[in-house]
């Protein structure tokens, strides 16, 4: 077994702590006016990350997702928001041109798109009524065809860096389809007729990503928007789980990271008027930094394994319980740092534009952030007893019953 960065992942983590240092310098500003922080992507667009993980054969860099992992747990130390909106261009650009469902033209478009001409892709899966407690997400975002392309309307919900993205892909349900499974994948430019953007993104944590709610009305795209349509979505969907969601694992991490690494400089910092030491020395401090260099290095090396795993063996069961615990556990370790952090940090650290409350706030969705905690220890509970989840019941009576 081997715990060691090679010497590539190392280069690349030391790249990505410059970048979070620059971006550690503007992230209190973005988070307090929740604007986007369009300079820290033109910097990623800048030094490769738009296609970091792209295969060479596409003209990429073909990092891996423990490479990206790695890299995006360090991003999230600088600006949460940062990492976490602009994954969400890997988290949907990687499923399209690594599944066999996705035509070789949809790809090549894709790649060209990202690879030559630098655009940043987003995302818009989910919808006002989306929700994990029920295994399926039912679309009502209808994409109808039309000459010479697709009339989508509908409305989504929580897009991250909608407004700054060049594209959103968004998922719809083809109106011509009869299976509920059915979906289709759109890119959208902010130009298409019929699109508009509900800014009503004025959230507690994770301000600056900006997650707005999209509003499509008979919006207009050509045929050349199609990525991806599927009478069933739901192989599309698990087989990438590790970018759909797991990937944003690691943000998480590096908020717990940035959380500890504060705390400490803090401790070392502060002292108390009366005593010869800072408060690095008292031993309750002590103590609590011990239990939260636990919390940290369980949290890291559970979320690098199953990011290892995810490389080596797909979507085996294995990997994806994997990433269930990893996002357990990162949620649970960001709760704990930061909540010690803000409590040892006392009153000085609590007022606006402080490091530790910014980390608590972004910190604190954590848990929320898909798939929700809750649903993680579902899905692990299923994996652990080896049950199929077609023979649960359901948690609540089911509506007509
Ligand atoms: C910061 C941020 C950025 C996002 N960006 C995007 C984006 O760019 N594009 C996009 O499409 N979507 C995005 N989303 C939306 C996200 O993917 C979800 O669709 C959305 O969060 C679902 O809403 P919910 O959390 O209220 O729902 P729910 O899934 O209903 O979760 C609410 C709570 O219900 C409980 N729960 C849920 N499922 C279960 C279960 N099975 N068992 C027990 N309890 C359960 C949990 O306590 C959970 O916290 C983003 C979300 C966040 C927080």
């Amino acid at each position: 077994m081997d715990f060691g960065l090679t010497k590539l992942q190392r280069c690349l983590q030391q790249r990505c702590l410059e970048l979070a240092a620059d971006f550690a310098t503007r992230a209190a500003v973005h988070d307090r006016e929740g604007s986007h922080p369009t300079e820290n992507y033109d910097r990623l667009r800048g030094e490769g990350f738009l296609e970091l993980t792209i295969p060479k054969q596409w003209g990429g860099a073909g990092a891996s997702f423990l490479d990206h992992t790695i890299a995006f747990e360090v991003l999230g130390q600088g600006c949460p928001s940062t990492a976490l909106a602009f994954n969400m261009h890997a988290s949907v650009v990687m499923p399209v041109l690594q599944s066999p469902e996705v035509s070789d033209t949809a790809k090549a478009m894709i790649a060209d798109l990202v690879v030559r001409q630098h655009k940043l892709i987003g995302g818009n899966f989910s919808e006002p009524g989306t929700t994990s407690l029920i295994g399926e997400r039912p679309l009502s975002a209808r994409a109808k065809r039309v000459d010479g392309g697709y009339s989508i309307t509908g409305r989504k919900m929580f897009a991250s860096m909608l407004e700054a993205a060049d594209y959103v892909m968004v998922m719809a349900y083809p109106d011509e389809a009869s299976s509920r499974f059915a979906g289709v994948l759109l890119l959208v430019p902010p130009t298409a007729p019929g699109r508009r953007v509900n800014a009503n993104w004025d959230t507690l944590g994770m301000r600056a990503t900006r997650s707005d709610s999209l509003i499509l009305e008979d919006c207009r795209v050509p045929d050349s928007a199609l990525v991806f349509r599927a009478d069933d979505t739901r192989r599309f969907r698990h087989d990438y789980l590790n970018w759909f969601w797991g990937s944003y694992t690691a943000v998480y991490l590096g908020i717990a990271a940035a959380a500890y690494n504060e705390l400490r400089r803090v401790m070392h910092a502060r002292q108390p008027n009366g005593f010869a030491q800072p408060l690095a020395y008292h031993p309750d401090v002590r103590r609590h930094i011990a239990e939260l260099s636990a919390d940290l290095e369980a949290a890291r090396l559970i979320t690098h394994r199953s990011a290892w795993l995810s490389d080596t063996q797909g979507p085996t069961a294995e990997t994806t319980a994997a990433l269930y615990r990893a996002k357990y556990m990162v949620g649970e370790a960001v709760n704990r740092i930061t909540r010690v952090a803000l409590t040892l940090g006392g009153a000085h650290g609590i007022f606006k534009g402080e490091r530790l409350e910014q980390l608590f706030r972004d910190g604190a969705i954590a848990p929320i952030q898909p798939p929700p905690t809750d649903f993680c220890l579902w899905n692990m509970g299923l994996h652990e007893l080896g049950l199929d989840p077609a023979d649960m019941l359901p948690p609540m009576r089911l509506a007509g019953h």
